[in-house]
């Protein structure tokens, strides 16, 4: 189908899924399969093993491709799978500016792993997307931003990174995985390269572990595609189909989340004992034109920050939910509660977390879909 006809909930649902030419099975068989039988050397359907290459994925492939509006999405086996392809681009060397509230993960893997390939990351507040011309030298061959942020909820402005990346021709990557395609579309605003994180909103059903990469230019996709059978961080066939099922309701998720995440948002900002909501659906927050300018809507992730800044007390709140469940993860149809300081963020020193703002009295919420009622019972009684 032509992946640029149609409305989004149709794409989500249709783009890359056709008919199995064999049998007319509406969904894409799960190809499990590790190699494709050859008729003799070379000559083969277009599939010969299926690191390089698998049907199921394909298919999810060009799904995902479809709804950020991008000509090629690679899958991953999980998202920083997909971030550690993005990085392979580059020589030892180069230069990144990158945001200083970052996923936890990806800030490993910068400061961790790739720092010792002679990589240097600097880590920027890019809340004004100006500070990053601070940063950028005749070495610098990558901008990587992530907006809203994690878990501070800041709002970068996408088209103005992706000017300055432009100006100084250098690579700009956007990881959408907060926001979702459903909310934004990176590539419509001139980024080269999008990533996912297709653990959270995108398979949405908190079953599989997976990432995604998408871009418009041919060049950088044949680059990462050389990366992604060469270095081999490729997802299964029954993993690409569990979010392939998944993905056919993002948009009725999406509807969801957001319209609970408002109530939410709404019912803690007037909480006596929360001291600071972070959703970047209020016209108080610092970039909320940006928000309402590059997002269709402002999701279902949200920060709150208590008055009582007891860490033991933070950890009783965190764990006497009952619809909430005390996880790591996020954009799953469940609704979770996650402490950052000590589970997703844990990982980054305790002065540069607390410089971001992630204090330990900070408090991490994925508005899922249940009934709203429920929610704000569950946060009523916790809190109470
Ligand atoms: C979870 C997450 C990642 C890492 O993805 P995995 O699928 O867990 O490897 C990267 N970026 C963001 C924003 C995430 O939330």
């Amino acid at each position: 189908m032509d992946n640029t006809s149609y409305k989004f909930g149709t794409k989500a649902i249709h783009a890359g899924a056709e008919p199995d030419p064999t049998t007319g099975a509406i969904m894409t068989p799960i190809f499990q399969t590790s190699t494709f039988v050859q008729e003799y050397p070379g000559k083969h359907k277009g599939y010969a093993y299926a690191r390089g290459k698998n049907p199921t994925r394909e298919a999810l492939q060009k799904n995902i491709a479809a709804l950020e509006n991008g000509k090629f999405a690679l899958c991953f086996s999980s998202g920083m799978g997909a971030i550690d392809a993005v990085i392979k681009l580059l020589r030892p060397g180069d230069e990144v500016v990158t945001g200083d509230d970052l996923y936890g993960g990806s800030y490993r893997m910068f400061t961790k792993v790739f720092a010792n390939y002679g990589i240097t990351f600097h880590f920027v507040d890019m809340s004004n997307a100006e500070n990053i011309r601070n940063f950028i030298n005749s070495k610098t061959k990558l901008i990587w931003i992530e907006t809203p942020t994690n878990p501070t909820m800041q709002i970068i402005d996408i088209e103005a990174v992706v000017k300055i990346a432009r100006e100084h021709k250098v690579i700009s990557a956007v990881d959408n995985t907060f926001a979702s395609p459903y909310l934004q579309n990176p590539l419509d605003l001139g980024a080269d390269i999008v990533m996912h994180s297709v653990t959270k909103y995108l398979g949405g059903h908190s079953d599989v572990v997976m990432g995604a990469l998408v871009t418009n230019s041919d060049n950088l996709y044949e680059q990462l595609a050389f990366i992604h059978n060469s270095c081999g961080a490729t997802p299964g066939p029954m993993d690409s189909f569990l979010v392939m099922r998944g993905i056919k309701t993002l948009h009725l998720r999406m509807e969801r989340h957001c319209f609970n995440g408002r109530k939410v948002a709404e019912y803690l900002v007037s909480h006596p004992k929360i001291e600071k909501v972070y959703w970047p659906g209020f016209p108080s927050h610092p970039n909320h034109a940006i928000a309402k300018k590059q997002m269709r809507d402002f999701g279902g992730m949200i920060s709150i920050v208590l008055k009582d800044k007891s860490v033991e007390n933070t950890f009783k709140l965190a764990s006497s939910f009952k619809v909430f469940s005390l996880a790591e993860s996020l954009g799953g149809v469940e609704s979770l509660v996650n402490h950052p300081a000590t589970m997703t963020h844990a990982s980054i020193p305790k002065a540069e977390r607390e410089k971001a703002g992630v204090v330990d009295n900070l408090l991490r919420l994925s508005v899922g879909v249940e009934d709203i009622e429920d929610l704000l019972s569950d946060l009523k009684q916790a809190l109470g």
